[in-house]
């Protein structure tokens, strides 16, 4: 597992278990995010700007316009940005625990200005196609004039962490058996139908990368790669690592513990039978299909393998009673 080193002040002190240092899960984030906000000091004064970023490889890009005090600031000294993506509204018993569900990334460092021609512009694709993948080719790209007047940076993905919470609130004891309506309001973006410009020509077309744009696009920066993405889940006995993979027209997701695995039925039973896996499958359905392994906790369980079954998994309990099941084994 690549990871980075945590530095004095990129360690997590609250709540360190939801601390995650894995540089996948790290750029799982980034690459689902495209916005950031970037906090810097001008003129001794703290400043805090909202803008747009992508991804490639080790480096994060910004871009602006040239006078843009914030990127300048991040070229002259130290900044700070931060990526959060909203998973959900996790509503206790209790007011003061209440929270929310989150993946998020902090950085620390230095930008540099990418000047060199082909590397700037190739910054500016990267930025256009992270956020809308299709749309470099088909909208006029800048010229030189506007190029020059643009400043891009490439700022160092290295001294960083990320923090991410799941799964439901977890309120006093005392106060479990009280009568008010207690878990998580789930979330994700949602993008409604294209809105022509009023200006313009009723003969040009939606290009389909708009008409079927969705997001999340983690895990990879190539239309040419299929998307496989991890990320820690917390459970109340645990933790484990949640995976979604997608391919042409194919999607997998599923939950790892030490002990076994809880997943969506693409894989058959006989072979983790024969090795004696502790594997239990649920099913979506068309309203609530399997997709990302927090899809997973709702669903229903509708087979499990024997050590599956010995741990406790029944069918009909849902994915995340199973999850709990597996953590609660001592496999060592
Ligand atoms: C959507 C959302 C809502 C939140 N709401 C609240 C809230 O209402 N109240 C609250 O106290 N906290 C909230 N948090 C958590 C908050 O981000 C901090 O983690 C927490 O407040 C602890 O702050 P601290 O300064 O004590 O962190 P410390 O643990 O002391 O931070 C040390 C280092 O850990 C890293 N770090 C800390 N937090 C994060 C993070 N979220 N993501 C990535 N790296 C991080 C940074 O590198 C930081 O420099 C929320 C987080 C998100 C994403």
């Amino acid at each position: 597992m690549a990871t980075v080193e945590p530095t004095p002040r990129t360690t997590i002190r609250r709540k360190p278990g939801r601390g995650n240092y894995d540089r996948h899960a790290i750029e799982a984030i980034l690459d689902e995010g495209f916005l950031c906000d970037v906090a810097v000091v001008v003129d001794g004064r703290p400043l805090v700007i909202p803008t747009a970023y992508a991804r490639n490889g080790k480096w994060l890009y910004l871009h602006g316009a040239r006078n843009n005090a914030m990127l300048r600031a991040v070229l002259e000294g130290e900044a700070c940005i931060s990526v959060t993506l909203l998973d959900g509204l996790v509503l206790a018993r209790s007011v003061l625990h209440h929270s929310m569900n989150y993946r998020s990334v902090v950085l620390f460092g230095q930008g540099e200005e990418i000047t060199a021609r082909e590397q700037k512009f190739q910054a500016m694709r990267c930025i256009v196609e992270h956020i809308i993948p299709g749309r470099w080719d088909d909208a006029r790209i800048p010229n030189d004039a506007e190029a020059d007047a643009t400043l891009v940076i490439r700022f160092p993905i290295d001294e960083c962490s990320a923090k991410t919470r799941t799964g439901p609130p977890v309120d006093d004891d005392a106060d479990m058996s009280l009568p008010i309506w207690a878990g998580v309001l789930p979330t994700r973006p949602a993008w409604l139908q294209p809105e022509p410009d009023p200006l313009l020509p009723a003969n040009v077309p939606v290009p389909d990368y708009v008409a079927k744009y969705s997001r999340p696009k983690q895990g990879s920066m190539s239309d040419a790669l299929p998307r496989v993405v991890t990320r820690p889940m917390q459970f109340e006995n645990g933790a484990a690592i949640g995976v979604s993979n997608r391919w042409h027209k194919g999607q997998y997701c599923s939950i790892f513990t030490k002990a076994g695995i809880v997943g969506c039925g693409i894989y058959d039973m006989a072979t983790p039978t024969e090795f004696g896996q502790a594997i239990a499958i649920a099913r979506g359905t068309p309203q609530h299909p399997l997709v990302e392994p927090e899809d997973l906790l709702e669903a229903k369980i509708v087979d499990a393998t024997g050590p599956a079954r010995a741990a406790g998994i029944e069918i009909g309990m849902t994915g995340r009673q199973a999850v709990e099941k597996l953590l609660s084994l001592d496999v060592g």
